[in-house]
């Protein structure tokens, strides 16, 4: 059996075991641990060559929700790099979702109504093969970068604005200091009603969400939403559940959007079982997203066809707040096109 770090454990350099930053630091990043830690080494001659350029980062406390022995695993398939991924896919490009450049180079994302995404970290605690970021790794924290100046500075010129989405990377890759000068730079601007996080840290690293953080998300004048990332009902441990507790005490409306992933999450069965352990920790399903057409990522498509089938069955034998949106993005739309 894989265990997580031991919580009473003290680290070499003083951190409690519990640290989300010595976690963090603390993450598996060779392809052949992680093998040798699921009791697969077996599997390590099929591995691509420098992880398909992209590495392989994986939290502890995620892998030891993995099932020891099975190469079908859905959590161990988000991350281990495959031989599939350096194939050539006509359509499969490295830019899929077409304003990568822009992100970068500005920050704030102002594509819809009423609402602004700012790119407010880069990094990410866990490196998931399906996303665009493999072929972006921003590395640096763009927010430190003097992003809350130039988010501030949109929204203040943007009278249509009343949402603020933090998204990335992972927003909560920033340290609660830093996202507290946010909540001071926002203060000004009544206005902006909503303050949105995108994030899949309190699904990986659930140990993020510390004291700390909880009393920053309570304080804020704005009302709050936590959009969490988990595609798999085996990622939501007791740990996650906790998490999702604190944020719901601190007053945080609490959502997941899940991608559609061939293999492991492209069944009904999975899909109702994601949504029910969902809502049994407080978090209502919202999106399903066909995945982004990204380099490296054709072997996790769903056809279309398939997907709509699988949330036609969802609709048969979920209540309708259990199904999530079925939706892609599409560059240029003034939305998420539903599918
Ligand atoms: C996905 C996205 C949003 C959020 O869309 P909602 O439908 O409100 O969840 C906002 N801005 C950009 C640029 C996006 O890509
Ligand atoms: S942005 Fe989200 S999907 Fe992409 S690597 Fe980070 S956590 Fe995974």
């Amino acid at each position: 059996m894989i265990t997580a770090s031991p919580g009473a454990r003290i680290t070499p350099d003083g951190a409690p075991a519990g640290d989300w930053r010595q976690q963090w630091r603390d993450a598996v990043t060779d392809s052949a641990e992680l093998l040798a830690l699921l009791g697969l080494s077996a599997l390590a001659g099929s591995l691509p060559p420098g992880d398909a350029g992209f590495a392989l980062r994986v939290p502890r406390a995620f892998v030891a929700r993995m099932r020891h022995g099975d190469p079908r695993d859905p959590l161990l398939l988000q991350v281990l790099p495959q031989l599939a991924e350096l194939d050539a896919v006509d359509g499969f490009v490295t830019d899929a979702v077409g304003d990568l450049a822009a992100r970068e180079a500005q920050g704030v994302l102002h594509k819809y109504h009423g609402r602004a995404l700012l790119i407010a970290s880069g990094s990410c605690a866990i490196n998931c093969r399906y996303c665009f970021r493999r072929h972006f790794p921003y590395g640096e924290e763009i927010a430190a970068a003097g992003q809350w100046r130039h988010a501030l500075d949109h929204l203040r010129a943007n009278p249509g604005l009343t949402e603020l989405i933090l998204s990335g990377g992972d927003p909560l890759a920033l340290a609660t200091s830093k996202l507290q000068e946010l909540a001071d730079g926002l203060v000004s601007l009544p206005r902006i009603t909503r303050l949105r996080l995108h994030t899949r840290l309190p699904v990986v690293l659930p140990d993020r969400v510390d004291e700390a953080f909880l009393g920053w998300l309570g304080s804020l004048q704005q009302r709050t939403v936590v959009v969490l990332h988990a595609n798999h009902p085996n990622e939501l441990d007791d740990a996650v559940a906790d998490a999702c507790a604190g944020m719901r005490a601190a007053g945080a409306t609490l959502l997941n959007q899940a991608v559609l992933l061939r293999g492991v999450n492209d069944d009904a069965d999975t899909l109702a079982a994601l949504s029910e352990r969902l809502f049994g920790m407080g978090v209502l399903p919202y999106y399903l997203h066909q995945l982004d057409r990204v380099q490296g990522a054709a072997h996790f498509e769903v056809p279309d066809a398939r997907a709509r089938e699988l949330a036609e069955d969802l609709r048969g034998r979920l209540p309708g707040y259990l199904v999530p949106r079925l939706v892609r993005e599409v560059a240029g739309d003034t939305s998420k096109r539903p599918l």
